[in-house]
């Protein structure tokens, strides 16, 4: 299979740091928000931008990390990903969510994901971040925030490595 490297690292970094501008701006601040990263990679996702959002802002930005272990089952666990915070899961009740993930595909993880969100409190709103949309939707679901559309045949794969796993921050486009 063909392999593109469509992102490297420089530009992962910068689309990232534009989001975090972003969220910034369309929230003006991020008073009672809340980064809400989907397992794996989207749980880096939210880190990182978290983290951005704090050195330009100087407060606090909780993450929370949600494992939709299978969008056909109800088994989804909300747990704090803030190093100091206990294992107690961070209060969503009326709080601005941004949920991020690495890769937007149909929409139905995210649709999960939402839903999950709504059982376990009552946010406020929720807003959507991504690293790369990939298109072919299925669901009437569009993206807040995104660091690259990259248009995609269903045959098509797109791999996203990053540091805190992959040892490389590298998004690749497959061709079978
Ligand atoms: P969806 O539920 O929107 O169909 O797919 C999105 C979820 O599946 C995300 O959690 C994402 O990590 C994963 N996913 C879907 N397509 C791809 C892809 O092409 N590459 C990667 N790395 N993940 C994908
Ligand atoms: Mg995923």
């Amino acid at each position: 299979p063909d392999k593109l490297v469509i992102m490297d690292d420089t530009a992962i970094r910068r689309a990232l740091t534009r989001i975090a501008h972003e969220i910034l701006e369309k929230n003006k601040g991020v008073d009672d928000s809340i980064m809400v990263g989907i397992r794996t990679r989207g749980i880096y996702i939210a880190n990182r931008i978290a983290e951005r959002i704090r050195d330009i802002e100087g407060i606090p930005m909780p993450v929370g990390e949600l494992d939709i272990t299978s969008y056909r089952d109800d088994r989804v666990r909300l747990n704090s990903v803030m190093a100091a915070s206990s294992v107690q899961a961070p209060d969503i009740q009326d709080k601005r969510i941004i949920l991020c993930d690495d890769v937007l595909y149909t929409g139905r993880t995210v649709r999960a994901a939402m839903d999950a969100l709504i059982d376990l409190g009552r946010p406020r709103s929720i807003q959507l971040a991504v690293l790369v949309d990939r298109g072919h939707r299925e669901l009437p679901i569009r993206p807040d925030y995104v660091g690259k559309n990259v248009p995609t045949s269903k045959l098509e794969q797109i791999e996203v490595k990053m540091n805190e796993v992959d040892r490389i921050d590298e998004v690749v486009i497959i061709q079978q």
